[in-house]
């Protein structure tokens, strides 16, 4: 827990060589931070509202290696060890790494007060070291993948569950790798979201689900919709919505015939990607909202943004038979997008049971393996040929 602490002018808040367990951010007021050499303080630096002190003693283990006072009556924020280490924890590891060897050069230049390096700094160093290397690395054979033209998409279908008639198809990306092998979507593509390659990669992405999309329905005169995964960091960028729209001519779909998957968590990326949302909608995109009930805690932006449809999440649906729980999860969600006025989309359908019960929840559509797996295009023709 954050707490709060005010000291008066003049007040000690903490002296060297005291043992470090909370850093602090200055809400109001300045503070004097001095160092002891020869038995005299020396002031090395005044510090005002928004700077953050105090927290190499709790980073590295070591005791605190100068004093602070408070120059005016002062407010501060208390963060405590556990705090600090979780940010650090969570945050990127070359951010880790930057941090950690920050850390290390500010405590050298301190050295002679300080005496031996500490072991603990020592290897958070060491491993964060190791984990950056291995992001970076794993980064540009991503990118080398990319250029090489290892990835390609897959298409599950997604059907009305009452007639089994498929509606359209949800687009997944696969990597085939010479080395690797086959590598699962959900351990690479968190890693392509982070990096600048997700918008190249997205939008290489969507031109190809597009194209295929309209062939498909040209060479069967269907009219089928296509699902396409989009992370925060598109819709973060200020020219999704026009390269969206040139892939979009180019293939000679109508926006309608398109749904966009977003997770929840993009309502935490701020007011411009949600911004772009709206304004993708407006063109007459389909925003559909993936893993629905696992990520955000809040259903308040259900009543701010306008979303086409709601895809229950897996870990709901696949233990509808055997978890009560779940099964009134569901039936809540159902309720909830029923009066709402939103359309419904129950994936890892896997056996006859599991459809029933959600048929008899009133869920009318879905995918899963007991439907399709996510197929190439040209078995997909042949899938769908044979169902129409
Ligand atoms: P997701 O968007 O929730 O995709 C659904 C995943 O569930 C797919 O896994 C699909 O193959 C799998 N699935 C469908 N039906 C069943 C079933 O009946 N049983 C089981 N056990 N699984 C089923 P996949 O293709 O491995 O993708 C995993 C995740 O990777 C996706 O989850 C999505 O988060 C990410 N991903 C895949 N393709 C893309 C993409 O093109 N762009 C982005 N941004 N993310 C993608
Ligand atoms: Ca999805
Ligand atoms: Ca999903």
């Amino acid at each position: 827990m954050t707490t709060r602490q005010e000291y008066r002018a003049g007040d000690r808040i903490f002296s060297q060589g005291d043992p470090g367990d909370c850093a602090y951010i200055i809400e109001a007021g300045r503070v004097e931070i001095s160092i002891l050499r020869n038995g005299q303080q020396f002031p090395v630096s005044i510090l005002g509202e928004g700077e953050i002190f105090g927290e190499m003693a709790i980073l590295d283990g070591l005791s605190r290696s100068a004093t602070a006072v408070a120059l005016d009556p002062v407010r501060l924020c208390v963060i405590s060890r556990d705090q600090l280490f979780q940010r650090v924890e969570n945050a990127d590891p070359v951010v880790r790494l930057l941090v950690s060897l920050l850390i290390k050069r500010t405590r050298q230049m301190n050295a002679d007060l300080i005496g031996e390096q500490s072991p603990i700094l020592g290897r958070l160093v060491a491993d964060q070291g190791k984990d950056a290397i291995n992001r970076v690395r794993f980064e540009s054979e991503l990118q080398k993948a990319f250029e090489a033209e290892e990835f390609s998409l897959h298409y599950q279908p997604i059907l009305n569950l009452k007639t089994s008639t498929p509606l359209g198809f949800e687009a997944l990306i696969r990597w085939e790798s010479p080395t690797l092998g086959r590598v699962r979507p959900d351990l690479f593509m968190n890693v392509v979201e982070e990096s600048s390659l997700m918008v190249p990669v997205g939008r290489w992405l969507q031109a190809r689900a597009m194209e295929d999309l309209a062939r498909m329905n040209r060479e069967l005169s269907a009219d089928y919709f296509v699902s396409i995964n989009v992370s925060g960091r598109q819709f973060a960028d200020p020219g999704y919505l026009e390269d969206l729209e040139v892939s979009r001519r180019k293939s000679g779909l109508r926006p309608d015939q398109i749904k966009l998957e977003a997770t929840e968590r993009i309502f935490m990326d701020g007011p411009l990607t949600i911004k772009m949302l709206e304004r993708c909608r407006e063109y007459g995109y389909q925003i559909s909202l993936d893993d629905f009930g696992t990520g955000y805690s809040s259903l308040s932006y259900l009543r701010e943004i306008a979303v086409d449809t709601l895809k229950i999440d897996q870990s709901f649906v696949r233990v509808l038979d055997s978890d009560p729980k779940a099964e009134a999860i569901i039936q809540s969600i159902i309720t909830l997008a029923g009066s709402l006025g939103i359309n419904l989309t129950a994936e890892g359908i896997e056996d006859q049971a599991t459809l029933e019960k959600l048929v008899s929840l009133g869920c009318t559509q879905g995918q899963g393996y007991y439907f399709a797996k996510p197929m190439p295009v040209a078995e997909l023709k042949r899938h769908l040929s044979l169902a129409s």
